[in-house]
């Protein structure tokens, strides 16, 4: 199974509406969300949700002041270094519970915010994962990785030959929970200043991680000099732009509408999708143009 990541520097690039498209015109792949801080593939694909769970990733210590002795116990013991003062620093506090068993007081307790959902379900075009954080949740990376794990299991256990990621913007724990082990990074980007620069972060973290790239200049014309310093910038690091979309009405449309971007786009914005589609599975080793037979 070939895993494809759909990559972008930060939100709003149309990372989300690459990422569908590619969905579409593979005709059936795994497909995992794994933007779980704002996911929003389930809008467009619109699966059946066949099973859920919850999923608690972000409990934390809290020290009872009545209680504490202030014996010392928990601060030597958390190797996380998350007591201070002998309160808990909830930034640093892993969960692990182990100053709760210590504490000779029985001062601590764990709480534990409300539950992360984790969904599966079924899309016209293949099995979907994806997740809606508790409120307050911070843990997105282990969300990230329960995503993954699931649709990978998933796609192994049916046989799915692809399983797109719909990546998490940004470069830290998240993203490189949904690189990590990817055959191929797409890179979703526009031609602003702060959308290179998230691009070449993109790009070096997932070069990091020894994942090829391929970049997909979209809204290319909105601002033409900033497009051709990406390409100059790519070619320098042998990065290949393998589409450039301008700015399309019809897309932007699609998705307002909740609708996948093959349901709307005609002419150009479909030529170019498939297009970027061929490109894509031509660099991760799969048939193209294969609707409905990749499984
Ligand atoms: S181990 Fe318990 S009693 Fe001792 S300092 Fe920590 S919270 Fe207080
Ligand atoms: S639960 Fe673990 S990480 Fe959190 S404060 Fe206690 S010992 Fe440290």
């Amino acid at each position: 199974m070939k895993q494809l990541v759909v990559l972008s520097g930060k939100g709003g690039t149309g990372k989300t509406t690459v990422a569908a498209a590619l969905v579409e015109l593979a005709g059936r792949a795994m497909i995992a969300d794994c933007d779980v801080e704002a996911p929003n593939l389930h809008l467009l694909l619109k699966p059946e949700i066949t099973k859920s769970y919850t999923l608690n990733v972000s409990r934390k210590a809290s020290i009872d002041p009545e209680r504490c002795t202030r014996c010392g116990d928990c601060v030597e013991a958390c190797r996380f270094e998350a007591i201070r003062e002998f309160r808990v620093e909830r930034h640093a506090c892993e969960g692990c519970v182990l100053c709760a068993r210590l504490c000779p007081a029985g001062a601590i307790s764990m709480e534990e915010p409300e539950g992360t959902e984790v969904f599966m379900g079924e899309t016209p075009y293949g099995e979907m994962v994806w997740a809606r954080l508790a409120v307050g949740e911070e843990a997105s990376g282990k969300v990230v990785s329960r995503v993954r794990m699931e649709a990978q299991a998933a796609a192994v256990e049916k046989g799915y030959q692809l399983l797109v990621i719909d990546g998490s913007p940004g470069i830290g724990c998240p993203v490189i929970a949904s690189v990590t082990g990817a055959d191929l990074a797409l890179m979703v980007a526009e031609p602003t200043l702060s959308g290179r620069h998230d691009l070449l972060r993109a790009l070096e973290t997932a070069a990091f991680f020894r994942i090829p790239s391929l970049v997909c200049l979209n809204k290319c014309d909105i601002n033409v000099e900033e497009a051709e310093r990406i390409k100059e910038e790519c070619a320098s690091l042998g990065v290949e732009v393998v589409a450039e979309i301008p700015y399309l009405e019809e897309l932007a449309e699609a998705a307002r509408l909740c609708m996948t971007p093959l349901e709307v786009a005609e002419g150009e914005a479909a030529r170019l999708l498939r297009r970027l589609h061929e490109k894509v599975m031509e660099r991760i080793g799969l048939p193209a143009s294969q609707k409905g037979t990749l499984h």
